[in-house]
């Protein structure tokens, strides 16, 4: 029988035989690797050299095993989540599967928020969410996985909570596990680049292991997909310009009841009923909002979507899902939140809708900022 091997990459059982399933190479490819000590499987490969995503279905089973794996595991969880998407990077009723293993929750690309946010009123903010949530974590901790000295403060808690076990880190996709790990890798054991990262949702597969200092593992796990992400019904030119790069620019609109902001041609904002007020977007600096008015807002977005209204692309405006409206009655600052885009924050009690493709989530939380 052949020895089994596996993507350095995402850690997928290397195959020469199914080219649209996991772990495929091509039989000269692993030869190839195989004298270079480093084999991939061909969409690590590519991903690593291309940038390009190749799409290999998960099914859901295979998430709920994991999860179940969890419960049975005697370890510390580290649950990163996207603080820039947090509500689209929670894993539905993680809680009830860790069992009684502490969970030491990360809220990476701390670097996208505005550098004023109190990184003390960040972390309450998430607690709280976490505990409506039943995530009842032993810490939070904020974190860059770009940036090697953010490092430092994550890799002690981790020890400190393991207290000598094993780690299981776990998130949704795009959350930035995978470039935290690598920082990890490269803090502890000088290897770089050891899993494969990238902008595209989903990448990460099967389970990693990488040895501690004290014979225990840490295992890097698949990123979980959350269908409700915007990044799922993007182009992957879209996808890199709603994923914002840097520190994201609020900006401020003074609006009267009756006017509607677009954000791009992804999604929309109409404030509908209230006093005349200050309404602040928090999305990449790229996407650049759209003033209207509300009674010719659904002219204006058929007229200019993949045009003035951009992403969608001109090409993609017509496989592009239809906006679906979800109305609200906001009573106290609010954060309107399109889930995987970006927010509006709503300061005064208005009635407001807010607009995204279908199948993709808008939703109220109180104002982050
Ligand atoms: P995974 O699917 O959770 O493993 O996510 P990846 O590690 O592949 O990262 C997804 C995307 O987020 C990539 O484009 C990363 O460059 C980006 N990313 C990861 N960590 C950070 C971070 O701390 N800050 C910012 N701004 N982007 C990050």
């Amino acid at each position: 029988m052949e020895e089994e091997l596996f993507c350095i990459g995402c850690g997928a059982k290397i195959q020469t035989e199914h080219p649209n399933e996991l772990g495929y190479t091509p039989q000269s490819s692993l030869e190839k690797g195989l004298e270079n000590g480093e084999v991939y499987c061909q969409r690590c490969f590519r991903l690593r050299h291309y940038n390009e995503i190749q799409d290999v279905s998960l099914t859901d089973d295979d998430f709920l095993r994991l999860l179940n794996e969890l419960g049975k595991a005697d370890a510390l969880i580290v649950n990163v989540v996207d603080i820039f998407d947090f509500n689209g990077s929670l894993i539905p009723g993680l809680h009830r599967f860790v069992g009684d293993n502490p969970v030491l929750l990360v809220g990476n690309k701390v670097d996208l928020l505005p550098k004023s946010l109190k990184r003390g009123k960040l972390t309450q903010w998430m607690r709280e969410r976490a505990h409506e949530e039943g995530l009842r974590p032993v810490d939070i901790l904020l974190t860059s996985a770009r940036k090697p000295n953010e490092m430092t403060e994550l890799l002690e808690k981790i020890e400190e909570y393991r207290d000598g076990r094993d780690v299981y880190v776990v998130g949704v996709t795009n959350v930035g596990k995978s470039t935290l790990i690598n920082q990890i890798i490269k803090q502890t054991a000088g290897v770089q680049d050891l899993i494969t990262t990238s902008q595209f949702p989903g990448t990460t597969l099967d389970k990693i292991e990488i040895p501690l200092d004290d014979g225990q593992f840490m295992f890097d796990t698949p990123g979980i997909i959350h269908r409700h992400q915007m990044a799922h019904y993007l182009g992957k030119k879209d996808l890199k310009i709603i994923a914002p790069h840097k520190e994201i620019k609020p900006k401020v609109y003074q609006l009267n009841a009756g006017q509607t902001l677009f954000l791009g041609g992804l999604a929309r904002f109409d404030f509908i009923q209230g006093d005349r007020a200050s309404f602040i977007t928090y999305v990449s600096n790229d996407i650049e909002p759209h003033r209207t008015k509300l009674e010719k807002a659904d002219a204006f977005y058929e007229k200019h979507v993949g045009g003035l209204l951009q992403p969608p692309r001109p090409d993609e405006v017509e496989d592009f899902p239809a906006l679906v409206r979800f109305e609200f009655s906001i009573k106290e600052k609010t954060d309107i939140v399109f889930a995987g885009l970006g927010w509006v924050t709503v300061s005064k009690p208005a009635v407001v809708a807010g607009w995204a493709p279908k199948g993709v989530d808008v939703l109220t939380r109180k104002a982050l900022i």
